[in-house]
C-alpha cells in the first residue's frame, strides 16, 4: 500500500514527498492503517525500520481530523496525543521527527523533559499543545501538579514499550494512566520479552490490542557484521586505543555498563587522542550536561562513550559502528545497542570485547540470536577461530587467568585485521 492510499491529508503527503519517503516500510504499511482506524496496537518490528513515522504520521493525521471535527484544541496544557519515551535523548529525537512533519501539517508539538529551558517547559504547560513528547517521570510530575491535563488525550504512544512496561517504569506508567480516559494506545518496540504480554495485560486490562509482530523482531540485522575480540579485562583500554587507531573510523558508540567506567574511559581517550572528538553520556550527568554532550555528538560527530541510556531508539545517520567495551547483561540490550547501526539497510559493524568472565554472557547472546534464526542470521564471529559460542569455562585462579591471558595475547595480533575475520 502506498502513502497516497493511507493519507488524504495533503500536508502529510507533502512532507513525505519533500523528505523523499517514497514508500512505506513494512511496519508503516501494516501499522498506519490500523492506527488510523482507531485501533489500539502492540507492534514489534526490528531496529531501524521506521517505527517513529509509523506512529507519528497517524498521530498527526488524528489531530488534523479532530481539528476538522471539533475545531482547534485551545485548552492550555491539554494534549491530544502523548508520546512517551524512556530517555530524554530519544524524546528529543522524536520531537525533531514530529516537528519535521508539523512544519507542513501545522500543529503544536511540545517537549517536556529535564534539560529544556524554563521557557520551553512553560510553553508545554501554559499554552495549547496538540502533541506532547515526554518521559515518564516528568509527565507524572506535571500531571500530579495539574500542569498537564490528561482528560483530552486521545492517543497514548509508548516508544520502546517493552522498557516502559518493565519493572523500572511500570509503576509510574500505571500512575500516569489514571489521568487518562480510555485513549487509543500504541505500543512500539524492537524487542518483546516473554513477560511483556503479562505486563501489558496488567497495565491495560480493558484495552483490546491488535498485535503486529513483524518478521525479524529480536534479530540482529543481517547487514551488521559482528566481531568478537577476546582479551583480559585489564587490556580493554589498550585495545580501545588500538581499535580507534586501526578500525573505528567515523561516527560510533562505545558502550560500557557503568557510568564511572564510562567517565574514566572518556578521560583516558581524550588524553590519548587530543585531536579527536569524544563525547560522554551517562545517567549521573546533569540534564544540561547530557543535552550538551549528546547534541555535540550529533553535530560534531566523533565517538560517543555511553551507558545503556543510548542503547535504544537513537537514530543517527552515518553511525557506522558500535563497540561493546563491556557486554550488556541482557541480550535484549545487545540487540538495541548494535541496532544503532545498520539502519534502513545500510551496513554496520559491531565489535565485542570479550573477557573470560564474559563467556557466559556472550554464549547467552549467541544463543539468543541463533535460536531466533528465522532469517538465518550468522552466528557471531569469534576471534579465536572457534565458530560457535565460547565454550571454555572461565579460568578459576589468578595463575590460570594469567596463563589464559598469555595464550590470548598470541592470538591477538589479527585482532582488528578485518579481512581475516570476515566470513
Ligand atoms: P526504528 O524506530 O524502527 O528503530 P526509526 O523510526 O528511527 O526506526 O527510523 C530509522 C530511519 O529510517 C530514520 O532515519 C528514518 O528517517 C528512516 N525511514 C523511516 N521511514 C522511511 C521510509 N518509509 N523510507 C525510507 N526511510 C525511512
Ligand atoms: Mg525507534
Amino acid at each position: 500500500m502506498s502513502f497516497d492510499k493511507m493519507f488524504t491529508n495533503w500536508d502529510i503527503l507533502d512532507y513525505l514527498k519533500e523528505n523523499k519517503f517514497k514508500k512505506p516500510t513494512e511496519v508503516q504499511e501494516k501499522a498506519i492503517p490500523l492506527l488510523i482506524k482507531g485501533k489500539s496496537l502492540s507492534v514489534a518490528a526490528q531496529t531501524g525500520t521506521g517505527k517513529t513515522l509509523a506512529y507519528a504520521l497517524p498521530a498527526i493525521n488524528l489531530i488534523k481530523k479532530l481539528e476538522e471535527k471539533e475545531g482547534n484544541n485551545e485548552e492550555n496544557g491539554a494534549p491530544l496525543v502523548i508520546v512517551l519515551s524512556p530517555t530524554r535523548e530519544l524524546a528529543r529525537q522524536v520531537q525533531r521527527v514530529i516537528k519535521g512533519i508539523t512544519h507542513h501539517a501545522k500543529c503544536r508539538v511540545r517537549l517536556l523533559a529535564s534539560g529544556e529551558s524554563g521557557k520551553k517547559i512553560q510553553s508545554a504547560t501554559n499554552g495549547p499543545v496538540d502533541i506532547l513528547i515526554t518521559v515518564p517521570g516528568k509527565l507524572h510530575q506535571a500531571l500530579k501538579k495539574g500542569e498537564i491535563a490528561g482528560n483530552n488525550v486521545r492517543m497514548l504512544i509508548l516508544d520502546e514499550a517493552d522498557q516502559l512496561l518493565d519493572a523500572g517504569f511500570s509503576k509510574e506508567i500505571a500512575q500516569i494512566k489514571t489521568f487518562f480516559v480510555g485513549p487509543q494506545i500504541a505500543l512500539f518496540s524492537a524487542t518483546i520479552p516473554l513477560k511483556f504480554e503479562e505486563s501489558r495485560k496488567a497495565l491495560f486490562p480493558d484495552v483490546q490490542f491488535e498485535e503486529l509482530m513483524l518478521k525479524g523482531t529480536h534479530l540482529i540485522r543481517q547487514n551488521i557484521e559482528t566481531f568478537n575480540i577476546f582479551m583480559a579485562y585489564t587490556e580493554k583500554q589498550k585495545f580501545t586505543v588500538e581499535y580507534i587507531q586501526k578500525v573505528g573510523r567515523g561516527q560510533g558508540i562505545i558502550f560500557l555498563n557503568q557510568k564511572e567506567h564510562a567517565a574514566e574511559l572518556h578521560k583516558y581517550l581524550l588524553a590519548q587522542f587530543p585531536n579527536k572528538k569524544f563525547h560522554l553520556l551517562h545517567g549521573a550527568m546533569t540534564p544540561q550536561e547530557r543535552k550538551k554532550s549528546y547534541n555535540k555528538f550529533v553535530k560534531e560527530q566523533g565517538i560517543l562513550i555511553s551507558t545503556d541510556i543510548s542503547a535504544r531508539g537513537i537514530d543517527i545517520d552515518g553511525l557506522s559502528w558500535v563497540l561493546n567495551y563491556d557486554l550488556p547483561f541482557d541480550s535484549v540490550y545487545y540487540i538495541h545497542r548494535v541496532g544503532r547501526t545498520g539502519r534502513q539497510g545500510k551496513p554496520g559493524v559491531a565489535y565485542n570485547f570479550v573477557t573470560a568472565k564474559d563467556e557466559k554472557l556472550i554464549a547467552n547472546i549467541n544463543r539468543a540470536i541463533i535460536e531466533q534464526d528465522t532469517l538465518k542470521i550468522r552466528p557471531l564471529e569469534l576471534m579465536n577461530k572457534s565458530k560457535g559460542p565460547a565454550k571454555k569455562k572461565a579460568p578459576p585462579t589468578r595463575k590460570a587467568a594469567a596463563a589464559a591471558k598469555r595464550a590470548k595475547n598470541v592470538k591477538r595480533s589479527p585482532g582488528f585485521a578485518r579481512k581475516k575475520t570476515k566470513r
